[in-house]
């Protein structure tokens, strides 16, 4: 048994990662070997993208330095930020939250039939910031930017990201095709005309087709309730 150790102290805010023993503690942790703060932050649980700023006896440090006996370091969380304008890519537990990310105008990559490698390759190739329920894709080393979504209910996804990524400001609703991520464009009505139903075409003369899978939209009586729930939720309370 090695007689080698470290304190460590994690934020509240990364408690849903820890055991409940290490909750809001400074607890020791015995190690051999020359594993990095990086390698210890991720044994306890933590996934690196969530990491913030990190202080070791009272400096700052990064998550490469190796660790030495008697270290008392500190983890606070990472401010995700997601830049102006954010493009995020989703795992497959995400469909519902994949679908309300589009309707307030976030560009959003999500399939139902994609592995986690595939999610991880495509993060790095197009530089989008994961969003996952699945703690384990956001150790991968590749991945620099990720959040791990702590609400199960897609409402309350929602407003999760939108306070902790900071979204607020950055909503531009319904731009984007709930289908296929694709950009949407007014289109005359006359274009459309023959692929309406007879109500719609009666009784509304505004539409939208998606660039990619032409779709076509228009402000129907589920605009109305989508967009009272976007108003709701693009400002904070
Ligand atoms: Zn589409």
């Amino acid at each position: 048994m090695s007689d080698q150790f470290v304190t460590i102290h994690f934020s509240k805010r990364l408690n849903a990662f820890l055991k409940n023993s290490r909750k809001g503690k400074r607890f020791r942790f015995f190690f051999h070997g020359g594993p990095t703060l990086g390698d210890l932050v991720e044994s306890l649980g933590v996934p690196h993208t969530e990491v913030g700023r990190v202080r070791v006896n009272q400096k700052k440090a990064t998550l490469k330095r190796h660790l030495k006996s008697g270290d008392a370091i500190d983890i606070d969380p990472n401010q995700a930020i997601p830049g102006r304008t954010p493009k995020f890519i989703l795992d497959v537990h995400l469909g519902k939250l994949a679908r309300y990310l589009r309707i307030f105008g976030f560009d959003t990559l999500y399939k139902n039939d994609w592995t986690d490698r595939q999610i991880v390759e495509l993060a790095v190739k197009l530089n989008r910031f994961v969003l996952t329920r699945d703690v384990g894709i956001l150790k991968h080393k590749r991945i620099r930017k990720g959040y791990w979504v702590r609400q199960t209910d897609p409402e309350k996804q929602i407003r999760e990201l939108m306070e902790r990524l900071s979204l607020y400001g950055k909503t531009n609703p319904f731009r984007i095709c709930l289908a296929c991520n694709g950009r949407l464009r007014r289109v005359p009505k006359e274009k459309v005309a023959d692929r309406l139903p007879l109500k719609t075409r009666q009784y509304f003369d505004r539409f939208y087709r998606c660039k990619g899978c032409h779709k076509i939209y228009w402000p129907g009586s589920h605009y109305e309730r989508m967009k009272a729930f976007v108003e709701a939720n693009s400002r904070s309370s």
